[in-house]
């Protein structure tokens, strides 16, 4: 029961909300390398953590989120059957553990991280270890090797400080938790973290006015640009639907079969995200 052992690791990272997670991720993450381009790379895993974009360039390497801490020799090892280039940069896509808990590691070999100042924030809030040393508010460009990466913020969707990195050249965008990928990863707004139903969508379009063609989702196998537009299209009937069912007087117990059932919403969707739902689509 794979599955059912990473959602309660999930569950109880966000419940708690930080670093904690270490506590109850008894064992690393089996992690395999899908090749993107022939310079960029997802270090993938089933389900948790959270997926690892690598750039190659002839300078060093740009990552894109780094996994739990529990799963750092992993992650090397994956690095290494790519490229024995330094890391250089690693963007924080957003504050949770499962894509930043590598972050005092590699800051120990000099490797800068780049988040959203909300992140940052959050990750001093809960007390995580390796704070980002880079953020930004709107966006920002990192240049290494004669290739380029952009980080973007676009407004609230799974937290309040969820960046993406598109990589122009490549046409491809590392989406972070804005976006998942398969059975049992429908949406997830973190209210805690700042989340947002309603404006989610909106960001998610700030993302599609990006010229690429592959979109990488922060867990799952990578898709296309139709793929992230009919997410964003899944999200928009959600909150639609919330909106509707209260506003014929719907109870509790109704929504939360109906978010079940025709969005695939699991124990810990419902535990952490149906009342700020509610509250918010009110
Ligand atoms: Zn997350």
């Amino acid at each position: 029961m794979k599955t059912r052992a990473g959602l309660v690791v999930v569950l109880c990272f966000l419940l708690l909300g930080s670093y904690v997670y270490a506590q109850f991720g008894d064992k690393p993450a089996e992690l395999s390398t899908i090749k993107v381009r022939d310079d960029l790379f997802v270090v993938y895993n089933d389900l948790v953590p959270g997926n690892t974009t690598v750039l190659v360039t002839s300078q060093g390497l740009i990552l894109v989120d780094n996994k739990f801490e529990i799963d750092f020799d992993n992650l090397m090892a994956q690095i290494r059957k790519i490229s024995n280039q330094p890391i250089r940069y690693v963007v924080n896509t957003h504050y949770h553990g499962d894509h930043s808990g590598g972050n005092s590691k590699m800051q120990a070999q000099n490797v800068q991280v780049v988040a959203s100042e909300r992140a940052r924030r959050k990750m001093v809030e809960t007390n995580q270890p390796g704070a980002p040393n880079v953020t930004l508010e709107d966006r920002v460009r990192l240049y290494l090797g004669g290739k380029r990466v952009e980080v973007h913020y676009f407004g609230r969707a799974h937290t309040d400080g969820d960046v993406v990195a598109y990589f122009p050249d490549h046409r491809v965008v590392a989406m972070g938790d804005m976006y998942t990928v398969g059975d049992g990863l429908p949406p997830l707004v973190d209210y805690p973290g700042g989340g947002s139903t309603r404006e989610w969508p909106r960001s998610l379009d700030g993302a599609l006015t990006l010229d690429f063609d592959t979109a990488i989702p922060g867990h799952g196998k990578p898709a296309m640009k139709g793929d992230l537009a009919k997410y964003r299209d899944n999200l928009t009937a959600l909150g639609r639907r919330v909106i509707e069912m209260q506003s014929k007087k719907a109870s509790r117990a109704e929504i939360e079969k109906e978010l079940r059932s025709r969005f695939g919403f699991q124990d810990f969707h419902i535990q952490l995200a149906l009342d700020g739902m509610l509250a918010e689509l009110r």
